[in-house]
């Protein structure tokens, strides 16, 4: 997306030059791209420093190399492919990518007013037709907007979104960027091709394009009959990937672009694919939030938002919302009836439970679905939930020893998609008033559903009276492919090297005795701006912690010591 010259917002000059926060990159060999290696961690800078490297850097390439003119992107892209397909050269650059801007700071300034520029992506967060809003926790660069740092050649490789979601990019200034995409409709075809062209990678990893590591050429691609698109992105420029579209692309010198992902109401068939992918297919990858959490907060948001005004239901956009959260609640619906009915037939025992928190959320233990509206757990080990797709699984012990515990019950599905309905269907005065009233009923019911726990467990009457479950035998396989507006495959974005850490990887969760070890380790390391996660890691290896956790748990820390001094200052 280019906007009319003038529009852009003011560069946050004044969060750029704050520069007392350190990062790690991703170290990159360029030439040896193709052949799917992690990344090592390359070294540590500040905001400052990294320019000051990459620009470096820049200056002794174009020394080495007069043929090509680094203000020709063509020139640049041929560099590019002769260096990963033909290891010609050598280049060895880092990447500064998925840094969180809470702590780096956004590139969206403030006007004079000190009002955020429209095209800030906080705006974008809370936008009421982005789904993602009713996700209540952070989650940095899904609800949170991430920075990346490029420079000469550092690259993103092919990946989509977590859960297929979309994203936007924007090139706030610096280098160009060459983006490569491919359609949504496209996707099975490119990870077809992937698999054929780098079969090794993928019986090693068979979840290699997750790990963003690797980079297939797209006139392989294009060979293999997957539609590739190509676009040069400027500073000032937008970058939109659809759901489950494919990208990836390089740097032409040092750059500062920004990145969050959303979900407008048409990824939400894409999104219950995801989960459909996570929990079956080849392609391995953690749920980072619970889909079915989000469509039924979602549905009761929109509920709540028709029951104050009515007249809403009559804008088609919204009506156009609405029956889509419809469709998609009434399809969980019936998956869970099916699935529910056949396990109460199987002998579990079945429980009605409070759903827990947000951030308690775990991802089955034996696929990486996150099960929100019902869970099974089994007596051998509690605390361990399964998915309603593998409550058999994990252990041998009998039907008997393990409970359905259903959180969200159908009816109250039922009444959301009653609720829902009038989206498209209140016709008169009466229907708009028996809208608002049933609204209430279930927004009370809502708010009862959210008080604090009443805790009686309530068993449900015995397994006969459950009715039979319909016959479809579908449940597995996603709904065909449904291809989005044709300008989705000219768009893709920008997203850094490495996942972000999905929420469902085994890794230990900090106990109180760790929080006070990672604290005395931060003092004898030096203090929040000298400690990295990777000292912070060595120290605490008893504990058996990743760096990734290290340098989350050293951001909030330094949030938080920021906090309690700004707060310090203003007393
Ligand atoms: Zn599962
Ligand atoms: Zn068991």
């Amino acid at each position: 997306m280019i906007p009319p010259r003038g529009a852009a917002p003011r560069w946050n000059g004044e969060a750029w030059r704050r520069d007392d926060a350190r990062f790690e990159t991703k170290l990159q060999h360029v030439h040896s791209l193709s052949e799917g290696r992690t990344f090592q961690f390359g070294k540590e800078y500040t905001k400052g420093e990294y320019e000051a490297m990459a620009k470096a850097y820049e200056e002794r390439w174009a020394k080495e190399r007069p043929d090509v003119d680094a203000n020709d992107a063509n020139a640049l892209e041929r560099a590019f492919w002769d260096m990963v397909e033909t290891r010609s050269e050598q280049a060895r650059v880092e990447y500064g990518n998925d840094l969180d801007t809470k702590i780096f700071g956004t590139g969206f300034g403030v006007d004079e007013n000190g009002e955020k520029h429209p095209w800030d992506f906080e705006h974008l967060y809370s936008h009421p037709l982005n789904l993602l809003r009713v996700v209540e926790h952070d989650i940095p660069g899904l609800t949170k907007p991430w920075l990346y740092l490029g420079m000469l050649f550092a690259t993103f490789c092919w990946h989509v979104e977590d859960h297929f979601l979309c994203s936007l990019n924007y090139l706030h200034r610096g280098a160009a960027k060459t983006w490569y995409g491919v359609p949504g409709s496209d996707a099975e075809a490119f990870e077809n091709c992937a698999r054929a062209t780098v079969p090794r990678l993928f019986e090693q990893a068979p979840d290699i394009l997750h790990q963003i590591v690797t980079i297939v050429p797209p006139g392989v691609l294009v060979d293999h009959g997957v539609k590739v698109v190509h676009t040069v992105q400027q500073p000032g420029e937008f970058v939109v990937t659809f759901p489950r579209a494919y990208h990836a692309g390089f740097s032409h010198g040092f750059n500062v672009a920004e990145a969050v992902n959303f979900g407008h109401v048409n990824w939400l068939d894409f999104g219950r694919r995801a989960i459909d992918v996570y929990s079956t297919g080849s392609f391995k990858r953690n749920a980072v939030f619970a889909h079915h959490r989000l469509v039924s907060r979602a549905a009761e948001t929109f509920v709540e938002v028709l029951g104050k005004n009515a007249r809403l239901v009559k804008s088609k956009a919204m009506g156009a919302i609405v029956s889509t959260l419809r469709k998609e609640l009434e399809t969980i619906l019936s998956d869970e009836e099916i699935y529910r009915a056949s396990l109460v037939r199987r002998g579990l025992n079945i429980e009605i439970v409070q759903a827990p928190n947000e951030d308690d959320d775990a991802c089955c233990i034996r696929c990486k679905a996150m099960p929100f509206l019902s869970v099974v757990r089994c007596k051998c080990l509690p605390t361990a939930v399964r998915c309603l797709r593998h409550a058999m699984d994990a252990c041998d012990c009998a039907a008997g020893e393990r409970t359905l515990e259903i959180r969200v019950v159908d009816s109250r599905l039922r009444e959301l998609i009653k609720a829902l309905f009038f989206g498209d269907g209140i016709q008169t005065k009466d229907d708009a008033a028996k809208a608002r009233v049933d609204f209430s009923a279930n927004v009370n019911r809502v708010a009862v559903n959210r008080a604090p726990p009443p805790k009686p467990k309530v068993v449900l009457p015995k397994p006969k009276t459950v009715k039979p479950p319909p016959t479809r035998a579908v449940l597995a396989s996603p709904p065909p492919a449904r291809i989005v507006a044709s300008k989705a495959d000219d768009a893709f974005t920008a997203r850094g090297l490495p996942r972000k850490r999905a929420k469902c990887e085994t890794r230990r969760r900090w106990t109180a005795e760790m929080v006070a070890d990672f604290e005395v380790a931060v003092e004898r390391l030096g203090g929040v701006d000298a400690a990295t996660g990777k000292k912070l890691a060595e120290a605490l290896s008893a504990h058996d912690v990743t760096r990734d956790q290290c340098a989350s748990r050293l951001q909030k820390h330094r949030e938080k010591i920021k906090s309690n001094a700004d707060a310090r200052a203003t007393l």
